[in-house]
């Protein structure tokens, strides 16, 4: 994060006290993803007029019946990737970008694919105010994955869906790691961690968790659109 303004730097307070209390004091321990959370400013990823709830402990609307993930589960989904700095990242569902920027501060290069046009150019535009380089947007059904730019070394998906796209583990490569969470809109959804070493897929239960749905050819049918 480069262009950094005066906007950026308001609600410092908020973001070191969301930091120390909703994540590190829950467990998160990786200090590059509490420092990349203590400089990236939420509150210029949603709308004006909620920008002083943004340091909550919730999600928070951004239109389109859209949510950008609340703090820890942001955080909690970027650990469980583990990242060391050179990976190649593939997230599904950009929202507001703001997770698309903790990996981007994380990790090598990041290709992020959002379904709403509307959704990616604001993304699109505050990450580009906030000088990030290394992300690759794209506006289309996530659930294909990105096969000419794979394989990754971390996948994450940022929509629930019925169960784990194989076409997207397919898209992992030896050593990788793909976060998703799974089940229906009405609760109850579980939060996966999936690995491929030496061509084994392991799957393990991380905790609950409660997204919107990943619509698309492998998640769930898309809405019909009135005519
Ligand atoms: N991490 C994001 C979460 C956004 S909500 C944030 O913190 O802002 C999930 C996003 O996934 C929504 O914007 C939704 O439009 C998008 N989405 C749902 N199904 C999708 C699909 N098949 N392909 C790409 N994006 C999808």
């Amino acid at each position: 994060m480069k262009g950094i303004d005066g906007e950026a730097l308001k609600f410092s307070g908020q973001r070191r006290k969301m930091v120390d209390d909703q994540l590190a004091a829950r467990g998160i321990r990786d200090p590059r993803i509490l420092e990349a959370m203590k400089r990236i400013p939420r509150h210029l990823f949603v709308h004006e007029s909620l920008q002083h709830r943004a340091y909550g402990d919730h999600p928070l609307p951004i239109g389109e019946s859209q949510t950008i993930s609340h703090p820890y589960t942001v955080a909690a989904m970027t650990e469980a990737l583990n990242l060391a700095g050179r990976e190649k990242v593939l997230e599904i569902g950009t929202g507001s970008g703001y997770q698309t920027a903790v990996l981007a501060e994380m990790a090598g290069q990041v290709f992020t694919i959002e379904r709403i046009r509307s959704i990616s150019l604001k993304a699109q535009k505050i990450l580009d105010r906030l000088g990030y380089m290394k992300i690759v947007f794209k506006v289309f059904d996530g659930t294909y994955g990105w096969p000419d730019q794979g394989p990754f070394d971390a996948i994450l998906i940022a929509a629930s869906s019925p169960s784990v796209p194989q076409n997207l583990v397919a898209q992992l490569a030896e050593g990788g790691r793909l976060v998703m969470p799974v089940g229906g809109d009405g609760g109850g959804q579980k939060l996966l961690r999936v690995t491929r070493e030496g061509g084994v897929i392991r799957e393990t239960e991380i905790g609950d968790c409660r997204f919107v749905p990943l619509l698309g050819k492998y998640g769930w049918a898309e809405p019909l659109r009135p005519a």
